[in-house]
């Protein structure tokens, strides 16, 4: 049974690496009929936040990845990581260091002195002490995990191939602070080993943890995960993520427009793919997704492949689904939504902008009377059209409200003035729209609706 988990440590908001883990763990499960677990990492207090956990959350949610087990929380687990350590105390796996931070100092020192790497020496190691060597007074000693001395830690890595690591660089690792709390690389470990972790799947900057994690996972008498370290996300100039590339936070896409679909989409392209896919369903993903066709060199992140995706979506989107997509956008716009339709609005822009918030800036005309600069409107109201355009006007107010019907009388008219048909369209368009540019004006028109074209078009015409 595979059994994955999003392990993310609570220290800031959910971004698009983070999302990406999650998203690879989530659909290997969903490809195996597995289990996906979400752990809390909260045990670095000075830098975890209630607010960050809930920022989690909320991008997990917002993603619609949600967790099969869990949350769980590491802080809440702490009797169960002490009950372990006593266990690997009591087993010998384990020791009690009683160096003083000012003796491990001077050892660093000595060390590099010599030319040495800086290591724990295993001065406190149960078979280096000597007879007489006592604890000293007053010093509450941390536990150290008792690390193979020599030999290699090896281990086939999903995504990065073998990978090893010599046990002479690994020390004694601090299991326990002497404050009794456990630390980071040790708590992951009882994790993985009681959720039954099957598959660790997490960013690379944790390779250097993987042998220390598995030694002690083996001194636990524990089965070994499959590890898949997946590479960073770059940003499109190959330098690391950052706010100039685009938004980092996941959160921020809904912010900025984006379809959780589009995200969700652009991500699973991130370091993995299936041919020449590009636009495909998260159904399709669950079904393709394998650890064989992630690739172990960097992905670029490329925020207008993103935008083109979203709008792949944005064109597929049943209309009135659409329309409530857009609405709060049109809100947070400032738009009232009242009159033209806003699903038969939305129609005429969805292929021409990328974004629900260029959407609902597009369709601002729709609900907002324009007010056409005075330069457009000289620019194409003159002499010569506007008496066909006052003509046209009070053949308007006869006509059946639906763009065939409307477009027959513009045409009508045009033959009818002998005028060529941008003369007539191009100020209908601006007057009407405040804008050069726009969808078939006629489409335009039947969906702002009939008293409301007449309205701006009389005023327009008057001055
Ligand atoms: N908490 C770690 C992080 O947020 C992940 C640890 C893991 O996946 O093993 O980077």
């Amino acid at each position: 049974m595979v059994r994955t988990r999003f392990a993310p440590s609570p220290t800031g908001f959910l971004h698009i690496g983070g999302a990406r883990t999650a998203l690879f763990c989530w659909a290997f499960a969903r490809r195996h009929g597995g289990t996906f677990i979400l752990r809390v990492e909260d045990t670095d207090l000075e830098r975890s936040t209630p607010e960050a956990v809930q920022a989690i959350l909320d991008g997990m949610n917002w993603l619609g990845l949600y967790p099969d087990e869990g949350p769980f929380f590491q802080m809440q687990r702490m009797d169960r990581y002490r009950e372990v350590i006593q266990q690997m105390l009591d087993a010998g796996t384990a020791y009690h260091c009683y160096c003083s931070p000012e003796e491990l100092d001077q050892m660093r020192e000595a060390q590099r002195a010599r030319g040495e790497k800086p290591r724990y020496d295993g001065r406190w190691r149960p078979e280096n002490l000597t007879a007489g060597m006592l604890p000293p007074a007053g010093i509450k000693p941390v536990v150290r995990f008792k690390n193979p001395a020599d030999g290699i830690v090896a281990w086939e890595d999903a995504v990065k191939g073998r990978i090893e690591f010599s046990n002479t660089e690994l020390d004694d690792f601090v299991i326990a602070r002497s404050d009794g709390t456990p630390t980071y690389n040790f708590c992951v470990v009882v994790d993985d080993w009681d959720m039954r972790v099957t598959h660790v799947l997490r960013g690379d900057d944790h390779v250097n943890n993987t042998p220390r994690q598995i030694n002690v996972l083996r001194a636990l008498g524990a089965q070994l995960p499959v590890y898949g370290h997946l590479s960073m996300i770059l940003g499109d100039d190959g330098q690391k993520l950052s706010k100039r590339h685009g938004a980092v936070s996941v959160m921020e896409y809904p912010a900025d427009g984006f379809l959780r679909d589009a995200v969700l989409n652009y991500l699973a392209r991130l370091g993995w793919s299936h041919g020449d896919d590009e636009v495909f369903s998260m159904k399709q993903f669950c079904e393709w997704f394998d650890l064989d066709h992630i690739t172990p060199s960097a992905a670029q992140f490329n925020s207008e492949k993103l935008r083109w995706l979203n709008q792949e979506y944005l064109k597929k989107l049943p209309t009135e689904e659409l329309a409530t997509t857009l609405s709060p956008y049109m809100a947070r716009a400032g738009i009232v939504v009242e009159g033209p339709n806003l699903g038969q609005a939305a129609n005429l822009y969805r292929e021409r902008v990328h974004t629900l918030v260029e959407l609902a800036e597009a369709l601002r005309y729709f609900y907002v009377r324009p007010s056409p600069g005075s330069a457009l409107v000289a620019e194409h109201l003159n002499d010569a059209n506007r008496h066909a355009l006052l003509v046209l006007v009070e053949r308007l107010a006869e006509t059946v409200w639906e763009a065939n019907a409307i477009g027959g009388v513009i045409k009508a008219t045009v033959a009818e003035f002998k005028l060529k048909m941008p003369q007539v369209m191009m100020p209908l368009r601006v007057l009407l729209t405040g804008k050069a540019q726009t969808p078939s004006v006629d489409a335009v028109m039947a969906v702002i609706g009939k008293d409301e074209c007449l309205t701006r078009l009389k005023s327009a015409l008057a001055t």
